[in-house]
């Protein structure tokens, strides 16, 4: 018998496959965050998520946050920057995200914290890295982070960095997908052994719905997912 497609069994399907990538990788399911992706999706959608017991969603974008934060006002729901974000939309960030996950250059960081400033709260952060060659990916080069997360640490007190976050070449060569998370994690082993202070490096945010087993079997404690759980988005993600 073939199973009826709802979000509730998609949900459910991502959940045991999750599992079963833990387990492959000697791993507990609960070292693996779910961040569903919500973005280019209605408010309905997203009302039918909150139904099966989520209340975190990743956006891309500040505008349609902003809206879809307004339109569900009240319930506890906490949104997570996800996409490229423009030093003119700091302010933005600053007031309606819980956490931002794209952070990946001076001058955007430099805003956040003036904003932040102004707002009187502090930010959760993860500085996106760039693993691939792809000309269309964002990020920091790996060999700039180092000094990015000191001067983090020293004059933007707001931000506070849980780890780094990273999007794998698009390509159906699983292994040069598994080495964009291990480049990931082996720069965050990396960073540690330099006992940054005031930096935490403790979330490694990779893995997709095309490619989050091998992000899981790679070290990922936090998958992104947006179309396995959604599904198709009408129009295309400009990323
Ligand atoms: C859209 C997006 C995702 C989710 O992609 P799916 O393929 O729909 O799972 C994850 N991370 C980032 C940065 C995205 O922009």
């Amino acid at each position: 018998m073939t199973e009826v497609d709802t979000m509730a069994t998609r949900l459910a399907r991502i959940r045991q496959r999750i599992a079963q990538a833990c387990a492959r990788a000697g791993r507990t399911p609960d070292s693996v965050t779910l961040l569903p992706v919500s973005k280019t999706f209605e408010v309905d959608a997203i009302r039918e998520a909150m139904a099966l017991g989520l209340n975190r969603f990743g956006e891309n974008k500040t505008q349609e946050l902003r809206q879809k934060a307004a339109a569900l006002a009240g319930q506890g729901l906490q949104w997570v920057l996800i996409g490229h974000l423009q030093t003119n939309k700091a302010k933005d960030a600053a007031r309606d995200a819980t956490e931002l996950q794209s952070l990946d250059r001076l001058d955007l960081a430099e805003a956040l914290h003036r904003r932040l400033v102004n707002e009187g709260r502090t930010l959760d952060v993860l500085v996106q890295v760039k693993t691939s060659t792809e000309p269309s990916k964002y990020g920091m080069a790996p060999g700039d982070v180092a000094a990015f997360l000191r001067r983090i640490a020293a004059d933007f007190p707001t931000l506070r960095v849980q780890g780094l976050m990273t999007m794998a070449v698009n390509s159906p060569d699983a292994l040069a997908v598994r080495a964009c998370f291990r480049a990931l994690r082996e720069l965050r082993d990396q960073l540690r052994q330099e006992g940054l202070p005031g930096v935490s490096l403790e979330r490694l945010s990779m893995g997709m719905s095309g490619d989050f087993e091998l992000a899981i079997e790679e070290g990922s404690t936090e998958v992104r997912i947006g179309t396995a759980i959604f599904g198709a988005r009408s129009y295309p993600d400009p990323q």
